[in-house]
C-alpha cells in the first residue's frame, strides 16, 4: 500500500514526488514508458529558475527524477492502464500489475494536437513531425513548413533553421498568439518566412511529404506548394480521458474544484492535464508541489 501514487513524470509529477517523499509518504510514480514528459523533447530551457546558462530539457528532467529517487520515490516506467477512482484506497493497473494508494495525484500532461487533415497521420515520421528538436537534423538544407501561430510554432521554426534551408510558418489568422519575444526572434531570423490567413488542408506525397495544399482563409483559394516536411505546432490535448469518474471540461482539461482537488476525494491533479492557462515547466512544478501538499494533508486527515 502506497500513501500516494503519482501518475505521470513530467515537472508536475516529479516535483510532487520530491515533496511527498520528503513528507515521509510512501510514494510510487507510474512514470510511463516514455517518462519525463514534453521536456524530454526539448533542447535548451532558458526560463527555469536556477540555471543562469539554461539547461537541456532531458537533463532537467533527469535531475528531477534523481532528486525524487534520492528521497525514496519508487518508479515504474510503465503506462497507466486503468484505475478505480471511487474511493480510497484506490487501485491502479499499470504494466500488468496492480498497485494500491491512499491518495492519487494525476499529472499525466498533454499530447500533440494534430491538424487532422488528409495525408497527415500516415506520414508521421516520413516528413510529418511535431518535434523539431527530435527531427530537425533530417531536414538539413530542406524546405519545411510549420503550422501554428503560438510560442510552440515559433520555437519549432527557430530550431529547424539550424538545419533547414528555409522554414515557412503558416498561421490561420493575421494575429499571432505567440509572445512578442518569441515572435520577434522568429521574425528576425532570415530563414523564416510567414504565410498568414492560411491553413494547410492536405499533406501531399505518396510515401514521403512532397508538398501541401494551402487554403487562403480570406479568399478561400487553394494552392499547392512544394515542401519536404510539415511540423505541426498547434497546441496540445490533455491526457485526461482515461480516468473514470474524474470531471473534465469541454476541452478535456481535468476540472479543479479547490486547491488541486478533483471531484473525487483523495484524487488531486497537477500540471498541463488541468492547466490551460500557463503550460510552463515551472508552473507545472508549482502545481505539483501544491498537489503534494494537499495530498499530504488529506492522507494525514484520514488517520
Ligand atoms: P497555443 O498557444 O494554444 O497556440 C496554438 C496555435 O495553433 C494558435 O496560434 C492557434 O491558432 C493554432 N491552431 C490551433 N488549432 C489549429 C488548427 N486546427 N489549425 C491551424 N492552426 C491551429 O499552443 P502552443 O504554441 O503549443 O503553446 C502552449 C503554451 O505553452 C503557451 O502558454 C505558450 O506560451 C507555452 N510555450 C512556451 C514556450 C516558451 O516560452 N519557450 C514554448 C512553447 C510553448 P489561433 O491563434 O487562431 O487560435
Amino acid at each position: 500500500m502506497y500513501d500516494v501514487i503519482i501518475l505521470g513524470s513530467g515537472p508536475a509529477g516529479l516535483t510532487a514526488a520530491i515533496y511527498t517523499t520528503r513528507a515521509n509518504l510512501k510514494t510510487l510514480v507510474i512514470a510511463g514508458e516514455k517518462w519525463g514528459g514534453q521536456l524530454m523533447l526539448t533542447t535548451e530551457v532558458e526560463n527555469f529558475p536556477g540555471f543562469p546558462e539554461g539547461i537541456q530539457g532531458p537533463d532537467l528532467m533527469s535531475n528531477m527524477r534523481k532528486q525524487a529517487e534520492h528521497h525514496g520515490a519508487k518508479f515504474v516506467d510503465v503506462n497507466f492502464a486503468s484505475g478505480d477512482f471511487l474511493k480510497s484506497p484506490f487501485t491502479i493497473q499499470a504494466g500488468e500489475k496492480s498497485y494500491q494508494g491512499k491518495a492519487i495525484i494525476i499529472a499525466t500532461g498533454a499530447d500533440t494536437k494534430w491538424l487532422d487533415i488528409p495525408g497527415e497521420k500516415e506520414k508521421i515520421g516520413r516528413g510529418v513531425s511535431s518535434c523539431a528538436p527530435c527531427d530537425a537534423p533530417f531536414f538539413r538544407n530542406k524546405y519545411v513548413m510549420v503550422a501554428g501561430g503560438g510560442d510552440s510554432a515559433m520555437e519549432e521554426a527557430i530550431v529547424l533553421t539550424r538545419f533547414a534551408e528555409q522554414v515557412t510558418i503558416i498561421h490561420r489568422r493575421d494575429q499571432f498568439r505567440a509572445s512578442s519575444i518569441m515572435f520577434d526572434k522568429a521574425k528576425a531570423n532570415p530563414k523564416i518566412k510567414f504565410i498568414l490567413n492560411a491553413q494547410i488542408t492536405e499533406i501531399l506525397g505518396d510515401i514521403k511529404v512532397t508538398g501541401v495544399k494551402i487554403k487562403n482563409n480570406v479568399t478561400n483559394e487553394e494552392v499547392e506548394m512544394p515542401t519536404d516536411g510539415v511540423f505541426v505546432a498547434i497546441g496540445h490535448i490533455p491526457n485526461s480521458k482515461v480516468f473514470p469518474g474524474i470531471d473534465i471540461d469541454e476541452k478535456g482539461f481535468i476540472k479543479v474544484y479547490k486547491h488541486t482537488k478533483t471531484n473525487k476525494e483523495g484524487v488531486f491533479v497537477a500540471g498541463d492535464v488541468h492547466d490551460r492557462q500557463y503550460m510552463q515547466a515551472i508552473t507545472a512544478a508549482g502545481f505539483g508541489c501544491a498537489a503534494a501538499l494537499e495530498a499530504e494533508r488529506w492522507v494525514e486527515e484520514q488517520k
